[in-house]
């Protein structure tokens, strides 16, 4: 290395690629590009993103956000992008004009780069979505009362189902949230209707664990697919009262069978 020096600028005591110091390399390569167009493919209902041919991330912001953009930058190899602030310059309809400054670092060297980016909003329902306004379901959980001999008034059990379903919900896996299709009154309690039969096992087995729900599964020929029966499930839930004079009362008797 020693009097090897750059054959741009001369410089001695940098570490030379074929001949270049990183300094000088850094000024002759293009550190980040972007497209001249993007397009980004929002769900209207859930805010889910469309990505290739997958449906990703839903729950996220109906705009365009920096982790929208992050995915449209080119990095060269050799280029690490230490971060990206993006600004919009611009906004007509649903095209809107980005500047990006990111700071970058190539072969040890720091620069801070620009980008210009013009992104188009499009909205597409995504296949979840579509599915439940089709109101299809592959299964559904039946939330009831337990079978405490004494019988809970209509509106009381509602409001206690009701308040148990809320904090159960606040304890699910999004995804197992975003399964849900609806929900339905019935005078015995609620019927949850779920788009994905995992996740509404997932949900069942929550409410068993933490609120001393019993689980009862049963399964429904609803069709043939692809030369296979399918199935519909249905999970009946009782949440038995917790209050526990009931619960005295209850275990003051002997047990009676439904
Ligand atoms: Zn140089
Ligand atoms: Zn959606």
């Amino acid at each position: 290395m020693d009097g090897e020096f750059c054959v741009v600028c001369g410089a001695t005591g940098r570490r030379l690629t074929d001949g270049v110091c990183p300094e000088c390399a850094a000024d002759r390569t293009t550190l980040l590009s972007v497209p001249e167009r993007a397009v980004v493919v929002i769900c209207p209902h859930c805010g889910a993103r469309k990505v290739g041919a997958q449906w990703e991330r839903p729950g996220e912001s109906p705009l365009v956000t920096a982790e929208d953009l992050v995915r449209f930058l080119r990095v060269p190899p050799e280029v690490g992008v230490r971060r990206v602030r993006w600004e919009e310059t611009s906004a007509a309809g649903t095209i809107r004009e980005l500047t990006g400054t990111a700071d970058v670092v190539f072969r040890g060297v720091p620069r801070t780069v620009e980008v210009h980016l013009s992104v188009r909003t499009e909205h597409q329902t995504c296949t979840d979505c579509s599915r439940k306004s089709g109101r299809y379901y592959t299964a559904v959980l039946q939330l009831r009362g337990g079978l405490e001999r004494e019988n809970e008034k209509s509106r009381a059990l509602h409001a206690r189902l009701d308040g148990t379903w809320t904090s159960l919900l606040g304890e699910c896996r999004a995804d197992w949230r975003n399964a849900i299709s609806w929900r339905e009154e019935l005078p015995e309690g609620y019927d949850v209707f779920f788009t994905q039969t995992l996740a509404a096992r997932a949900v069942a087995k929550l409410a068993k664990q933490r609120f001393g729900a019993t689980v009862k599964e049963s399964a429904t020929l609803f069709g043939r697919k692809d030369g296979q029966d399918i199935y519909r499930v249905t999970l009946c839930l009782r949440f038995p009262r917790t209050d526990p004079t009931v619960r005295a009362r209850d275990a003051a008797r002997p047990a009676v069978e439904p």
